[in-house]
Parts: C-alpha cells; structure tokens; sequence
C-alpha cells in the first residue's frame, strides 16, 4: 500500500495551496493509480437561457478545497480517500462551439476509463454533458437505470436537425436504449416549462417524483421508491437546480421551490446498495453563485457519492 497516493496532507500545507484539484486528490491520467476518476467536462454551449456551466468544474474545484477527509457528521469518521482510490483526471478537451465534435470527444475519452473499471464522477458542464458519458457507460455495461435529480425532465424531442442541447439530453438517451425509463427514475421536477414535458416522460415509463410531490410525500417513500426501480446498473445525473435557488443559486435555469441542501445530501445518502455506475453533477454556473454556496453544495454532493462508493463491498 506505501506506493499508492493520497490526497496531499492538510496539516502540510493549506488546502487553498497547490493545483486546484477536486478535495486535492492527485492530479493524474495514470488509471492503474485509480478506483475513481474525477473528470471535469467544461462545456455549456447548449444551453438555453444563461451560460457559465463550462466554469462548473473549476468552481467545484475551487470549492472543494473546503472539504476535509473526514465527514462533518460526528458518525462518518472513515474517509472515502482510505478505501477509494480517488484521482483528478482534469477536463475532457470540449470544442467550443461544436457541440456534436465535443459531445464525440467526451465519449471517446470516457471509454478508456470506463473499460479500466474505473468509476466516472464528472463535474459539467451543462446537462448536455451527461448524453456522451451515457453512451460511454451504457457501451460498457449495457442499458441503463438513471437516478436523476433536476427541477426539468430534459425529455424534450428537439427539433429535426437539432437534436442536442441541454433539454433533450434524456430523449436522446431513451432513443437509443442508453437507459431505460420503466427502470429510471426523475426526482424534484417541477417549473412551468418543465410541466409541460411530464407527461410525455410518464408516457415513456419514467418514474417521475415532482417537487410537489417530493415534498408532500418526504424522503424514505422517495428512496424507497428509487431503491426498488433502479434495477439495472445505475448511472446517477445530479442537475444542481434540482435544489431551490435559496441555496444553489449559480446555476442556468433556476426554478423556485426546490430541494434543500439537506434534502439533496439525504438523497444521495439513500443510493446507498444500489448498482452504481457512474455520477454526475451538471449546471453549475459560478457567475450567478453567491459566496460560492452552489460550488460549495456540489463538492460536497460529490463528497457524499463518494462516501455511498467507499461504503459498497469491493473495489468501485
Ligand atoms: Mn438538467
Ligand atoms: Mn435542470
């Protein structure tokens, strides 16, 4: 074990120091160092009201150097770090301003990773991120459950000839069987756009669990229902404005009423046993954050996923 690394040492050095990597897991390519691989995807040029989610990765990185290995609750003292392997691939090299190049590049350069066996977390981005780390994922391990938080469905058809951006992200993915909706769930949905899209994803077979509803109904129905519908490998999409803008503000497309912080980090919590395959959080916009909360929400979010990681039996 004394050949393998660790994040860098807090009592050696403050952890507002040194290369800006996710907790200050080392920076690295080098899969056989890896269970997990931190992959950022800096790319927003399909999104459709405000832009800056192509700094998601970089303010989740900035934010991340808050976190400590240890948890910030009294009863989870074993870090993530101790079981998992854990490095900072850097950012997948997107084309601004061509979506269809950079959505190709993102899945090639997720492959080799996923065929290592090593589990993909990726930072966006905007929600357009998760369509090529899809395909990758669904390449290796065949169609897939997804466990989805977002205030929007992101089932739009789009228009003929313009099939991606950040809203048909999901439709795309039914289309070519990455992920199957009778075995999906969406969670926190809500918005008046977004109304108009839920029954089409009910029609398609998605579990849909409103806002409203998740709030009426509370968590352990929530997690009990995610817990018996993701059956297949499990790829988690975590759009940031899942939770209220009161406390993730720096995001695209914000829609009032949403989660809070806590409820977020339960619900992440609750993935606890499934058969997970990859992660992702998209849509944080650092230009509309306020002292850096949303950043700091989505590090922690990710340090959480980890955590329900080191937990599982056997390597990630
Ligand atoms: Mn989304
Ligand atoms: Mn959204």
């Amino acid at each position: 074990m004394t050949d393998r690394l660790f994040p860098a040492d807090w009592q050696r050095g403050p952890r507002y120091s040194g290369a800006y990597t996710f907790a200050r897991c080392p920076a690295t390519r080098d899969l056989s160092l890896a269970d997990v691989a931190i992959i950022g995807v800096p790319m927003d040029m399909s999104v459709l009201y405000r832009s800056c989610a192509r700094f998601g990765p970089r303010g989740i990185r900035d934010a991340s150097g808050q976190l400590r290995p240890h948890h910030w609750e009294a009863e989870r003292l074993e870090p993530p770090f101790d079981k998992l392997r854990v490095i900072d691939y850097g950012d997948i090299e997107v084309f601004p301003g061509y979506i269809e190049q950079s959505i190709e590049q993102v899945q090639s350069a997720l492959a080799p990773i996923v065929d290592a066996d090593v589990f993909p977390v990726v930072l966006g981005g905007d929600h357009s991120t998760t369509l090529p780390v899809l395909r990758a994922v669904a390449a290796k391990h065949g169609t897939l459950s997804l466990v989805h938080f977002d205030a929007h469905p992101d089932f739009w058809p789009g228009e003929p000839g313009r099939p991606y951006h950040h809203g048909t992200v999901f439709r795309r993915a039914v289309e070519e069987n990455l992920i199957d909706p009778a075995a999906s769930v969406q969670i926190g949905i809500r918005g008046s756009v977004s109304a108009g899209i839920i029954p089409a994803a009910r029609e398609a077979g998605f579990h849909v669990i409103t806002g409203e509803e998740f709030w009426r109904q509370g968590l352990r129905p929530t997690l009990e229902a995610v817990q018996r519908i993701a059956s297949l490998p499990v790829y988690v999409s975590l759009d940031i404005d899942s939770v209220d803008p009161a406390f993730a503000p720096g995001t695209g497309t914000p829609e009032v009423a949403g989660l809070t912080s806590r409820e977020i980090i339960e619900l992440v919590r609750g993935l606890r046993g499934l058969p997970l395959v990859a992660f992702d959080v998209v849509e944080v916009a650092p230009a509309y954050d306020s002292s850096e909360i949303t950043a700091l929400l989505a590090a922690n979010l990710v340090y959480e996923f980890l955590l329900v990681l080191s937990e599982r039996s056997g390597s990630a």
